[in-house]
């Protein structure tokens, strides 16, 4: 479990971490932390400040807060303009030198108050706190999160012509691929898959389940890091929900496995499919809440051109095992402790500590209420007349958000307000522009 240690603590680390990251040729850290729009910010200080920002933190406004998608601010009731500082404070714990950015090492950043207290609108501090909520019932949650991108050449086209899946894609890009792997690897990262995915110019990489903060973190890691490769090899990089008009998206999906005393509660149990109840439960407690947590797992109006059917982005609220048109599919996995659920809905626009602190939290309420998964289903949820469809645009998910009760209250006011107040904006600003225009304007910002 991640400890929130005291500046003095903090400072004691970063001088243990600094002798070694001289001899690593490292010059500065970077401390990255992800709004509510789901861009990633950053600031970075010289090696010989490091000890200092450990302790103290750095500088950060708040007003990033209510950042949106294009760098425009809107405003929240908690929201302070131009007024007032928080501190962001790397977590050492963390701390990575970057393989493909020689002489710069990484740490994800906490905000705290000036006052040195948790800021309430901190996102990673809201995961870890429903992360602690989850573990004083006895329960250990193991996640990891799939990342998809679109690398393109300096034109900005796909730079791919292999077919998805195609070894053609995969030679084509070798090298690149090598160092991307060589680079995650070397960063730590237990890389479980990787290989060329289905829309023009899509790859996909998926590492090791781990717990929901540290998940988050990685996703987080793993993009700077694919950046970075791509940039040396000439190429850029794209997150965005939707690249190419019609074709599929960058999905984000979110895979979590619930387990108590060293048991995989998805495995071996009475439910269907081998879930344990309270697995079941939680799962059916994140159901319930999907819509409203779509606002956190797809954050932009570019997110409802990617969740659409036949797109493999699971657009409709229901469960299946290996479906993947169910926004929940069910894996089970080749062997006990693999079985998992995968939320297929999220994208990776998504501010990864804000979707799994929301479907941690949807899951707990799922374990008071102890009620079944509703029934499975097992066919394309587009030909039965049953099927619901999740949010169809961000403003449809932001209502839901903002009738959640249990959101509210989980996220605590500030964050929840933020977050709606940055979702309500978005909506507002590509009011009226058509698909193409939204993908254009928001291709390159994630
Ligand atoms: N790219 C698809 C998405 O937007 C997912 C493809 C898959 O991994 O099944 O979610
Ligand atoms: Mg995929």
């Amino acid at each position: 479990m991640i400890i929130t240690r005291s500046g003095a603590d903090r400072a004691a680390q970063a001088r243990a971490a600094e002798a070694q990251l001289a001899i690593d040729g490292i010059d500065g850290v970077v401390f990255g932390w992800v709004d509510n729009s789901g861009l990633t910010r950053v600031k970075s200080v010289p090696l010989s400040q490091l000890v200092h920002a450990a302790e103290f933190g750095v500088g950060a406004p708040p007003c990033f807060d209510v950042a949106l998608v294009d760098d425009s601010f809107t405003s929240a009731p908690s929201s302070t303009g131009a007024v007032g500082d928080l501190r962001l404070v790397p977590d050492l714990d963390r701390l990575t030198p970057l393989v493909a950015q020689p002489g710069w090492a990484w740490a994800p950043a906490d905000r705290y108050t000036q006052d040195g207290a948790p800021h309430p609108g901190c996102q990673r501090g809201f995961a870890r706190r429903a992360t602690e909520a989850v573990a004083r019932r006895g329960l250990t949650l193991r996640a990891g999160i799939e990342v998809e991108w679109v690398v393109a050449d300096a034109t900005g086209d796909p730079a791919t012509t292999g077919p998805g899946y195609g070894m053609t894609r995969f030679i084509e890009h070798s090298d690149y691929l090598r160092d991307v792997l060589r680079a995650l690897t070397g960063q730590g990262l237990t890389v479980a898959q990787l290989h060329p995915e289905y829309a023009a110019g899509q790859f996909e990489v998926s590492v090791a389940a781990e717990g929901p903060v540290e998940a988050a973190d990685t996703t987080m890691l793993i993009r700077h890091t694919i950046r970075a490769v791509s940039a040396r090899h000439g190429l850029r990089v794209s997150y965005a929900p939707v690249f190419t008009e019609g074709a599929l998206g960058n999905g984000g999906h979110l895979h979590l496995s619930l387990w108590r005393e060293g048991r995989n509660l998805g495995h071996g149990g009475p439910g269907p499919h081998g879930l344990h109840a309270e697995a079941e439960h939680f799962l059916s407690g994140a159901l319930a809440q999907l819509p409203a947590l779509l606002a956190l797992g797809a954050p932009g109006v570019a997110s409802y051109l990617r969740l659409v059917p036949a797109h493999f982005a699971g657009a409709y609220r229901c469960w299946g095992l290996e479906n993947r048109e169910a926004a929940l599919r069910l894996v089970t996995g080749s062997a006990a402790g693999q079985a998992n659920a995968e939320f297929k809905c999220f994208d990776a626009a998504a501010n990864p500590y804000l979707s799994v602190g929301g479907v941690l939290a949807a899951g707990l309420a799922g374990l008071d209420a102890g009620l079944p998964l509703p029934p499975e289903t097992r066919d394309d949820p587009a030909a039965a007349a049953s099927a619901e469809r999740l949010p169809v645009s961000l403003s449809e998910a932001a209502d839901a958000f903002e009738k959640s009760a249990l959101l509210r209250q989980a996220l605590g006011r500030e964050l929840y307000e933020a977050v709606l107040a940055v979702r309500r904006a978005e909506a507002d600003l590509f009011a009226g522009r058509s698909d193409a225009e939204v993908i254009e304007a928001t291709r390159w910002r994630y």
